[in-house]
């Protein structure tokens, strides 16, 4: 019997169809990404057999995880066993990681693979807890250019049109590496910007004119206006696509409308994350860039990942068509396979054939945020992109904004801060109030104390931001005192 990871790595191999170069003009591998319904369960089915014996041998984590559930390898025949294996969260990495020092246990990658194999670490930058690395080897680059050549190919990115300057610093974050080896695959050349001051970056678009820029949403709102501060138009520049990851975008219908307005260019993005990678998951395709009205659309890609939607309170698998916490099966990945690893964003799935072609699901309405991101104010719970939603409708405010949480006498206050833009006359500044009151009013259902401070107050995002300071807890520590 071959041994589990020879095993895993040869199917996937099988399925790493169109490596090199795309098959069609349309589709980068028409046999995957077209794949009737059928095809992409008998293809999940195959990997995941695989996937679980590799798992149980290589992953400490997983091992105790099935065993506590008192489940084997071999109860996991096909796709419809899957709801068998408990879901794997972020809380359990972390104790995990506590007691098994620097790397934890849950990748399948020990000392001896990394050094001979090894590629590259990434860290989570998730919002809760220490950060957690995660060791991916050479071959996970492979897979990650393949995939996420796919992906760009869907969005419409093409060699011999396109360039890309990448606004970021070529730090432990996912996403930009992805889409670096996946534009070197397409033959798409880079325009390189990490390390760059946000002038400097200017300076790059104006003289090198690439077409794509990649970047934060908070980012490529701060970078237009400091273009426009320098004297440049970012409406007329080379840039056509606007190209996002990190942060909600797509699925909050005012930032992305202001973006595309700013920079009169397309919005795309792709969803994801550091434990299930080297995969971009999600990605919008041309036909859902081009829908402008309506939920948005995100594809999630099915023949490298199993996608499905559980109960945010059970954990239980949901029918298309309802709305819960996303959780990943992750079949592409020789160093991070997590089987239903709970990324934990809100979303409804539809397996509907797209516009596009593609048969791959679709997550209606795009992404909003982490569940961990969530706020309960006065009992309601919204995410932070919700008041960010009604924020960015006002047209004289500032791309910044602050969302404070207090308690006053046992009540939640909260406080939005916002920056009216540069010129607006303070005669109408109370009007200004009064709408934006009114838009998180309607939008989340509930009353805001709105603060207009000076243009320029609120800090800068350059890359992701931090919008929230929930106070709370810290105040009824100040009361007890
Ligand atoms: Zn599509």
């Amino acid at each position: 019997m071959q041994d589990a990871r020879t095993e895993w790595l040869a199917t996937l191999d099988r399925y790493h169809r169109d490596r090199e170069r795309p098959a069609t003009a349309e589709y980068w591998s028409p046999s995957l990404d077209t794949a009737s319904r059928d095809e992409l369960a008998a293809i999940q089915s195959a990997k995941l057999r695989v996937a679980v014996r590799f798992v149980y041998e290589c992953i400490p984590l997983y091992r105790r995880h099935f065993q506590r559930a008192g489940l084997e390898p071999g109860d996991i025949r096909s796709i419809e066993d899957l709801p068998k294996i408990p879901v794997m969260t972020k809380q359990l990495m972390a104790e995990d990681l506590a007691e098994h020092p620097p790397w934890g246990t849950y990748t399948a990658v020990d000392d001896d693979i990394w050094l001979r194999h090894g590629w590259q670490i990434f860290a989570s930058s998730g919002t809760t807890g220490q950060p957690r690395a995660f060791r991916y080897t050479a071959y996970d680059r492979v897979m990650w250019s393949w995939t996420n050549a796919r992906a760009m190919w869907a969005i419409g990115f093409r060699p011999g049109r396109d360039s890309a300057l990448l606004a970021f610093g070529y730090g432990p974050h996912v996403w930009l590496w992805g889409v670096h080896y996946g534009l070197n695959l397409m033959g798409i050349p880079i325009v390189t910007a990490g390390g760059l001051d946000s002038r400097a970056r200017v300076r790059f678009i104006d003289t090198y004119q690439p077409t794509i820029l990649a970047c934060t949403p908070s980012y490529a709102l701060y970078l237009g206006s400091l273009m426009r501060e320098m004297g440049l138009d970012p409406a007329a520049s080379s840039v056509r696509h606007i190209f996002c990851g990190g942060e909600p975008a797509f699925g909050v219908p005012a930032t992305r409308r202001r973006i595309e307005e700013l920079w009169n260019a397309s919005l795309g993005e792709f969803y994801g994350c550091t434990e299930a990678s080297p995969s971009a998951g999600g990605y919008t395709c041309a036909a859902a860039i081009a829908t402008k009205e309506g939920p948005s659309q995100t594809h999630l890609m099915e023949d490298t990942q199993i996608w499905e939607v559980v109960d945010p309170q059970t954990f239980q698998p949901l029918p298309d068509g309802q709305r819960g916490l996303t959780v990943v099966t992750n079949l592409c990945s020789e160093a991070s396979p997590q089987l239903r690893f709970l990324v934990g964003d809100f979303t409804v799935l539809d397996r509907s054939p797209c516009a596009c072609g593609r048969t791959h699901a679709r997550a209606l309405g795009g992404f909003q945020g982490r569940a961990d991101d969530m706020l309960n104010i006065r009992g309601v719970t919204l995410f932070p992109s919700a008041i960010e939603d009604a924020v960015r409708r006002v047209p004289d405010l500032g791309d910044e904004f602050q969302i404070v949480v207090t308690t006053e006498r046992e009540l939640d206050v909260l406080t939005v801060l916002v920056e009216p833009r540069p010129g607006v006359d303070p005669v109408q500044h109370a009007a200004l109030v009064q709408r934006v009151e009114t838009e998180i009013i309607s939008r989340c259902e509930l009353r805001p104390v709105v603060q207009l401070v000076p243009p320029g107050t609120l800090p800068k995002t350059e890359f992701k931001a931090k919008r929230v300071r929930d106070l709370r807890g810290q105040l009824s520590q100040e009361e007890r005192r």
